[in-house]
């Protein structure tokens, strides 16, 4: 995390305080489920009529993407809050260090250790 962020994120914890900002990283999740789930669910019809229609399906396609994206870094700011919450530098270095090296054994990129 870069400087300013870090500032950031703890500017909006002595703001709003802890417990406050957990419940904010519970709330945009949510939110961000939600945004998924209106993206795979009301995707483009298959059968389309008109010139309209298909115009009204790219415009509702665009605003969900568009609701999915700031929804993601929603998400994003609050996990950098959580990571100034708790835990230590370490601790999450440790951990994105182990969830990458998973993820790369199970793409066939690399051997776990
Ligand atoms: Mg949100």
């Amino acid at each position: 995390m870069n400087d300013e962020d870090k500032r950031i994120c703890e500017r909006a914890l002595q703001k709003w305080g802890r417990d406050a900002q957990l419940w904010m990283v519970v709330e945009e999740c949510a939110e961000l489920i939600k945004a998924v789930a209106k993206f795979e669910n009301r995707g483009p019809s298959p059968v389309i009529n008109t010139v309209a229609e298909a115009a009204a399906k790219a415009e509702e396609r665009d605003k969900l993407v568009r609701s999915l994206i700031e929804e993601a870094v929603d998400v994003e700011w609050m996990l950098k809050q959580l990571e100034i919450m708790e835990g230590t530098e370490l601790d999450w270095s440790v951990a994105r260090q182990a969830a990458k090296a998973d993820l790369k054994f199970l793409l066939g990129m690399e051997e776990t250790t």
